[in-house]
């Protein structure tokens, strides 16, 4: 299978591309991605540009169909889709068909938002003037996305991008080029007008660079990691662009003694190590009260020793690979770290599967501090750390002592405690007795401090990115 550019409507070959393996199974190669050049990308800028004003005037019911056509094949070829990704991403199966679904429901949402747009109008401080608010869409926005939620990123910002006008240019991560594939094709078969929507594969400091820096593009949304979210910030300040990041995460979880031991161990196994721990609101920090702390910790390692990595599409797998080698190494060094710094590492083993893949045991780290680098830097995979505190008021001090700002978990029964900690935790998203990770998609996604910058993304929060606002005053 080749997975193409779009542009302009035309799906587009390149002379180079690019492998994609299956991290579950390395010799299951699963297609070959176009690696678009500079003349693609501007092409498709070009095509993007000349779309945008045509799309911009479309009726909300043009903008409802073509989103509520995506989003019904997408659900119906859930099974399918979330194979594709699994297989592409290494997240289990139901996972992929989870996200899939996710991604369905998100152009659904949108579908029905693009009819619910408003203004306001108001009367003027000034006798007889009318003021009229409106939102207009911004012309083309960039879309750069990362490879952990291959189809469910893409969507949450192409569908509010389609539904408040915007014509799209989008640059997928180079490991998953599947299911973007598979959505652009979608998406090209929805009704939408040739060009309002373009796909270019490629490598992010080429194609990904070309969008950030093209003077007409208007608008970059980005998710991915620190260093290239702070270098596309530092682009778009320069050219005063507008710009939206999502980042990462150290996302804590708090245990306090009055917890239920076993939601708590739930949550954070959930949170955690849950698609393999390759989540920006995974609760890589797990900090826990004195006298429920050693409980907490031998359940949750006779959790974690009982949790089936494997293949991906296997069906009783619960845990599925890393996603390429370089995050293995990665993860291995971050154990290798913390160790050094005086943890104690139990788990974190390559291990052997029937199939050659990037499989790992899932790792707990315990008897850290906040100081350790393991509790500072993101690390993206199949671990956590363990911080011992004496109280609910230590605990939120070390749940905030972070770069970080994403999403923040409390596991307790007491409502003055849980009521605290959703007003002081410094994060973007509040949990409490429920996991880091893992949210609706009709409500606002993203973070404070390090982890993002700009409005939120996903449900009627969107519009503040994705539209401009244009007031108006009339003298009748
Ligand atoms: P990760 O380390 O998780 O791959 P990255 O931030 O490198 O995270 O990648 C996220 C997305 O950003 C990918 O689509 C990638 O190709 C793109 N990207 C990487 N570098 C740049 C860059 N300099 N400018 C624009 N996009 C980039």
């Amino acid at each position: 299978m080749n997975y193409r550019n779009l542009i302009g409507g035309a799906w587009q070959d390149t002379a180079e591309t690019l492998t994609n393996v299956n991290p579950s199974d390395l010799s299951d190669i699963l297609g070959h991605a176009a690696l678009g050049d500079a003349a693609q990308i501007n092409a498709a800028i070009d095509a993007a540009h000349s779309a945008a004003p045509a799309w911009a005037a479309s009726t909300p019911q043009q903008r409802f169909d073509v989103l509520d056509f995506i989003g019904t094949e997408i659900l119906a070829r859930k099974q399918e889709l979330g194979t594709l990704l699994s297989r592409e991403e290494g997240k289990t199966l139901a996972e992929g068909i989870g996200e899939t679904a996710r991604a369905g429901q998100i152009f659904k949402f949108f579908a029905g938002e693009s009819l619910r747009l408003r203004g306001d109008k108001l009367a003027s401080v000034r006798p007889n003037v009318e003021v009229e608010v409106t939102r207009s869409p911004l012309g083309v926005v960039g879309l750069i996305t990362p490879w952990n939620f291959p189809i469910a990123i893409p969507a949450w910002k192409i569908a509010p991008a389609l539904a408040y006008g915007n014509a799209v240019v989008l640059k997928p991560a180079e490991l998953v080029p599947a299911s973007a594939h598979a959505l652009a094709d979608i998406i090209a078969r929805s009704g939408l007008p040739a060009g309002v929507f373009n796909l270019v594969f490629g490598p992010g400091r080429k194609i990904g660079a070309a969008l950030v820096d093209s003077p007409r593009v208007t608008a970059i949304s980005f998710t991915g990691s620190v260093a290239t979210g702070r270098g596309i910030a530092a682009a778009c300040a320069a050219q005063l662009k507008k710009f939206q990041l999502e980042m990462g995460g150290k996302n804590p979880m708090v245990v306090l003694d009055d917890a239920d031991l076993d939601v708590a161990v739930e949550a954070s196994v959930n949170g955690a190590f849950y698609s393999t721990g390759q989540r920006c609101t995974a609760s890589s920090r797990l900090i826990v009260t004195d006298a429920i702390h050693d409980r907490f910790v031998a359940q949750l390692h006779d959790r974690l020793s009982a949790l089936r990595v494997g293949h991906a599409l296997a069906p009783d797998t619960q845990i599925g690979p890393v996603v390429d080698a370089r995050q293995l190494e990665q993860n291995e060094r971050y154990l290798q770290i913390a160790q050094d710094e005086g943890g104690i590492v139990q788990g974190g083993a390559r291990l052997i599967r029937a199939t050659e893949g990037f499989y790992m045991a899932p790792a707990l780290v315990t008897e850290t501090t906040s100081a350790m680098r393991i509790n500072r830097e993101e690390v993206f995979g199949p671990i956590a750390s363990v911080i011992r505190v004496r109280d609910y008021d230590e605990a939120l001090a070390v749940a905030n002592d972070t770069d970080f700002g994403l999403s923040a978990g409390i596991c307790t029964s007491s409502l003055k405690h849980a009521s605290h900690f959703r007003a002081h935790a410094q994060a973007g998203m509040v949990m409490v007795n429920l996991p880091t990770a893992g949210v609706d998609y009709h409500v606002p996604f993203g973070g404070t401090k390090g982890s993002s910058f700009g409005p939120r993304e996903q449900g009627s929060y969107a519009a503040e990115f994705y539209t401009t606002v244009k007031t108006a005053y009339t003298l009748p």
